[in-house]
């Protein structure tokens, strides 16, 4: 993973990871004031808790009067406290003298103190002024160490070293120490890297260019995958479809029969009236109009088996649900009555029409009616009542209901209904419900089942109206709850 990256407020340096622990040579206060207050407005404003170790000449009036210029609501920073401007003396030589352990241990516990209290990070600058020739070597070895001690830590190092007070030895030693230094060079910032610090950048960057080759290869391979997905969905959706039809071919063909039997018996009046002396036109003209009634009656029946066999995409039009349901009510016509279930139907006038796709909610509905009539087909005492009903749910969507008189669910069914593959019929698929719940879900709807009061099952579900995003259907292949 690549390290979390923070904004410095350096141009020149830009953003950095956590854990940088850099240098900065100066020959002037304004040179020192110029770079630090960007550096902690930055932190500030990054949610950073930030620590200035002034050391003279510069004092701490002078380093909180330079900061309420650039940040506005400085006090309250200070009250919070976000900020705390301490003098070297006070941080680096508690007690009179340079303690190196002493010294990393407070800066972790400034760290843990901020991230109790909700800080990202802890962001440091200290000035060294005030070293001596006596504590440099081990100075120095605290810098050291603390490339170490903030690795891996929300914290961030910006040590200041006046150009005056270091000799080439010295500035040799700071550079060494510090992943990077900045100093001016021809009255501009520059930085100068280290090799080891150089060697590490590119290796990270090496590294975030694998991981993001990675990720676009990762991503190509889902969006493959969820393409087959999406196929083998609507590839099963139609075996559905088809399979359902299947069973009801009997009583399609019966339904189909009738007004083919119509016309032929409206032929065989017409040709008798065709042939009276004289031919009896009224008769004749009436009888044509029952022949183009029926054959209508007939060609509808098989429109809409066409349409729910067809093997068509996935596709989103304004739709009545009422007008929906009743198509495949007359669809199911048939198995209904064959099945001596009586059908009521209760549909709310006046319903918003819905953005979704007609041959996928008939086949929920389908489903629904289908499985009505199965679970009453077994029962021997008791009315086979089915009500379909269809409402407002809130104040922008529509409900259906799809309600019968069977034998109810056990307890062991209710939890598993959606489940794919569930089944408690001899020849089940156990796919219609899963299809369905993918169906409505993927119209940002939701469907669930009630046990009713008395007798029989209630299945419901919902869809939105208008502006309802058709999502990608997805199968839950082994979902425990059946209730959503
Ligand atoms: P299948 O109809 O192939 O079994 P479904 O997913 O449509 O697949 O239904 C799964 C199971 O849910 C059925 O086998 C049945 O046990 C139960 N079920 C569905 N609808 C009803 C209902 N209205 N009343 C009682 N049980 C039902």
């Amino acid at each position: 993973m690549a390290p979390e990256t923070r904004k410095t407020g350096i141009d020149i340096v830009g953003d950095m990871p956590w854990g940088t622990h850099f240098c900065l040579f100066y020959e002037t206060k304004e040179d020192l004031l110029g770079t630090l207050i960007s550096y902690c407005k930055t932190g500030l404003e990054s949610g950073e808790f930030c620590l200035w170790v002034v050391a003279e000449p510069l004092t701490i009036e002078e380093a909180i009067d330079a900061l309420k210029d650039a940040v506005p609501d400085l006090d309250r920073y200070l009250a919070d406290p976000s900020i705390e401007i301490v003098s070297a003396r006070d941080w680096y030589l508690q007690g009179g003298t340079f303690d190196l352990k002493r010294v990393t241990g407070r800066w972790h516990e400034k760290l843990a103190r901020a991230s109790a209290r909700g800080y990202a990070g802890v962001r440091v600058t200290g000035d060294t002024a005030w070293l001596e020739k006596k504590d440099w070597k081990d100075f120095c070895e605290y810098e050291e160490g603390l490339n170490e001690a903030v690795a891996n830590q929300r914290l961030a190092v910006l040590c200041t070293y006046p150009l005056a007070a270091c000799g080439a030895v010295e500035i040799l030693d700071v550079v060494r120490t510090h992943q990077f230094a900045l100093a001016k060079r021809h009255g501009s910032w520059d930085v100068i890297e280290t090799a080891g610090h150089k060697q590490a950048k590119a290796e990270i960057k090496r590294l975030n260019e694998e991981l993001e080759q990675r990720v676009v290869e990762r991503t190509s391979q889902l969006m493959m995958a969820s393409e087959a997905l999406r196929e083998a969905q609507t590839e099963l959706a139609h075996v559905n479809r088809v399979t359902t039809m299947g069973q009801l071919a009997a009583s399609i063909a019966h339904e189909v029969n009738q007004p083919i039997a119509g016309v032929v018996t409206n032929a065989e009046a017409a040709l008798r009236w065709l042939g009276g002396q004289p031919p009896d036109l009224e008769e004749i003209r009436h009888s044509l109009d029952e022949i183009i009634k029926d054959g209508n009656r007939a060609g509808d029946v098989i429109g809409r088996i066409r349409a729910l066999i067809k093997k068509v995409p996935p596709r989103k039009d304004g739709l009545e649900i009422n007008e929906a349901i009743l198509e495949v009510i007359a669809l199911t016509h048939g198995e209904v009555v064959k099945n001596s279930v009586s059908l009521q139907t209760q549909l709310a006038a006046g319903l918003p029409p819905i953005q979704g796709d007609r041959v996928q909610l008939q086949q929920v509905i389908l489903n629904l009616i289908i499985n009505a009539v199965e679970a009453m087909s077994g029962i021997s005492e008791g009315s086979r009542e089915l009500l379909i009903g269809s409402g407002k749910d809130g104040s922008s969507g529509v409900l259906v209901a799809v309600q019968d008189s069977g034998p109810g669910l056990n307890p062991e069914s209710f939890d598993h209904l959606f489940d794919a593959f569930y089944t408690t019929k001899p020849g089940g698929m156990g796919m219609g419900l899963s299809i369905c719940r993918s169906i409505v879900e993927a119209h940002g709807g939701r469907i669930w089942v009630s046990r009713t009061a008395g007798p029989g099952a209630t299945v419901q579900f919902t869809l939105p109206v208008g502006e309802s995003v058709q999502r990608e259907a997805t199968l839950v292949v082994a979902s425990p709850a059946c209730e959503r």
